[in-house]
């Protein structure tokens, strides 16, 4: 994560009342906006530098960064939680092949910013909606190339 947006998290988990030990400065350190991570993930990653860490740190800290809105939810690969630190309005796209997650920048037409007002406005008359989540499943352009189904 850049730094200067590493010291604007830090501030405000601080505000929070949220104590920064090594091993939770060391998940945010990992996080990177154009990563997509599940908490046994990190725990992979962190836990031979942090022999320490435990699993239920990585999941307390997700879960303060995902209600003070610093990470989104994805619920893109059946069983797992990806947690996303690019917390702007975009899609995602799962490959079915090499499992690979990647960004996906909204079309104009399907701004996801207005996507709710349009649907309370249309199909949904009536209903409050509070989030819309759109997952795109397919093969990515390298897997693709392949023969195999
Ligand atoms: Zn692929
Ligand atoms: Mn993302």
């Amino acid at each position: 994560m850049a730094r200067k947006e590493r010291e604007r998290l830090i501030a405000r988990l601080r505000e929070h009342g949220f104590k920064l030990t090594p091993q939770r400065l060391a998940i945010i350190e990992l996080l990177d906006k154009r990563g997509h991570y599940s908490a046994e993930d990190i725990y992979g990653r962190l836990k031979q530098k942090y022999p320490m860490l435990s699993r239920a740190t990585v999941y307390n800290t997700l879960e303060v960064l995902k209600e003070l809105g610093e990470v989104a939810e994805l619920k893109i690969k059946p069983h797992i939680v990806l947690y996303d630190p690019e917390t702007e309005p975009h899609y995602h796209f799962l490959c079915r092949r090499c499992g690979k997650v990647i960004d996906v920048e909204p079309l104009p037409e399907c701004d996801p910013e207005e996507l709710p007002a349009r649907l309370a406005a249309g199909p949904l008359k009536g209903y409050k909606i509070e989030r819309v989540d759109l997952y795109i499943h397919g093969l990515c352009a390298e897997c693709s190339k392949k023969n195999e189904p």
